[in-house]
């Protein structure tokens, strides 16, 4: 509760809000400290607690519980630069995804901007920020979904999580080859980005990294469907933005630079332009979003803290780098990088009509990986742990000032 107001909580306002006997107190804050879930701040005003990541998974973890949202969590499938991809099931034993974002977690590419960013913005905090991006997502996966629009089912969303549906398969980046399909998915990839401009939106990152492609074989085995799933919303803009025109080419401009190197696949055929798309506008899905609980003033908020932060997706990495197989990015892909380094656009093999990801592979489709669950045994009113069971997190030597500037954010 006292995190709703202070990023860090002064002690005295702990004991209030616990209103707890006497010497309650400091015991709990205590123990909560040793297994990490909240941790010291000494401030030039004040002494306090902060949530520590930890923390606000927990508390995140058990609301999504006690709403049965969420039973059990498996292994970690995705970490992208601001968050963490896990597969959970639900009480009845339904696989999802749990998205937790985890905004400012990187250091900082502007020290000095971002410095002055958080002097001058009392709620530009990383747990306000995560939740905004995650509050985001969820209501624009909503409203593409309603639409029609292939995007995971919103499941859940609370503080810096959100949870969907499971998409088994794969990210565009990991198909090495699609033969005859490549055509057939590179038209519906750009009619998706002019199908969303016709609802006011651009996505802002579309990229191999968001496109999820599922491999479809006819019965009789001829004939492969590859299909798009189109993931990640917290960079979504308006067409109403007035940069909107840029991101539009860049989304466009993305796609055909991957299908050229890695499919040797171009078009002759320009475009699609960003003026002829909006001129036949069928919904303002952006307008439908901003009155739905992600308000403008929430939306203008979060851009600006992503933009002083250098948080810019995906696109924004395979542009500075200039070149898609090196972009440093730890997603599941780079568990196995022989799989994806050595296309150079020259893998297509006649022979082979299509192939999503060597099945030989070590990588395991995400359905596999969600096999094995840890039940999570979060409930109301249970106690915390045992600490007899639990070792505390190491704790490096390192001095106050030292810890923060690695946490990368600024009292
Ligand atoms: P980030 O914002 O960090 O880029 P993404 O939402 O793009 O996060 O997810 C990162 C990776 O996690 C994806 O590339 C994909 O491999 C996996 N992933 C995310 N959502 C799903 C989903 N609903 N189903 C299956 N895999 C997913
Ligand atoms: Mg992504």
């Amino acid at each position: 509760m006292g995190s709703r107001n202070h990023e860090v909580v002064p002690t005295p306002l702990i004991s209030q809000i616990a209103s707890l006997r006497a010497g309650g107190v400091p015991k709990c804050i205590s123990n909560l400290a040793k297994i990490g879930l909240i941790a010291k701040v000494k401030n030039a005003k004040y002494d306090g607690y902060r949530l520590t990541y930890g923390g606000l998974d927990y508390l995140s973890l058990h609301t999504h519980t006690k709403a049965g949202t969420v039973y059990s969590v498996g292994n970690q499938i995705g970490v992208g630069k601001e968050s963490d991809i896990f597969v959970c099931a639900s009480e009845q034993g339904r696989q999802l995804v749990l998205k937790i974002h985890r905004l400012g977690r990187i250091s900082f590419r502007t020290v000095k901007a971002n410095r002055d960013y958080l002097r001058n913005r009392s709620s530009g905090s990383w747990m306000y920020m995560s939740r905004l991006a995650a509050l985001k997502e969820f209501e624009f996966m909503k409203a593409l979904r309603r639409e029609g629009f292939p995007v995971p089912e919103p499941v859940g969303q609370n503080r810096h999580t959100v949870v969907m549906s499971l998409v088994d398969a794969f990210p565009m980046r990991q198909i090495s080859a699609v033969g005859d399909a490549a055509s057939t998915l590179y038209a519906e990839l750009l009619s998706l980005i002019v199908r969303l401009a016709q609802h006011g939106l651009i996505h802002g990152d579309f990229n191999e990294f968001n496109i999820l492609i599922e491999e479809k074989t006819s019965t009789d085995g001829s004939d492969v469907t590859l299909i798009p799933t189109l993931i990640d919303f917290p960079q979504m803009v308006s067409i109403d933005h007035s940069n909107a025109e840029y991101y539009f080419d860049r989304d466009v401009a993305c796609i055909k630079r991957f299908f050229s190197r890695r499919f040797g696949f171009t078009s002759d055929e320009p475009g699609p332009f960003f003026k002829d798309s909006i001129r036949t506008v069928t919904k303002r899905l952006d307008v439908e979003v901003e009155a739905s609980g992600f308000s403008r003033k929430m939306a203008k908020e979060l851009a600006a803290y992503m933009k002083e932060h250098g948080v810019d997706g995906d696109a924004g990495e395979v542009e500075r780098d200039g070149d898609e197989d090196s972009d440093g990015r730890s997603d599941v892909d780079e568990a196995n990088p022989e799989e994806v380094e050595d296309d150079g656009g020259n893998s297509l093999d006649p022979q082979e009509p299509s192939s999503v990801s060597d099945p030989d592979s070590k990588a395991e489709k995400p359905s596999l990986l969600a096999a094995q669950m840890t039940i999570l045994d979060i409930r109301d009113n249970d106690p915390l742990p045992s600490l007899a069971d639990i070792k505390p997190p190491p704790q490096p030597a390192m001095s106050t000032k030292a810890a923060k500037a690695k946490a990368g954010w600024a009292i």
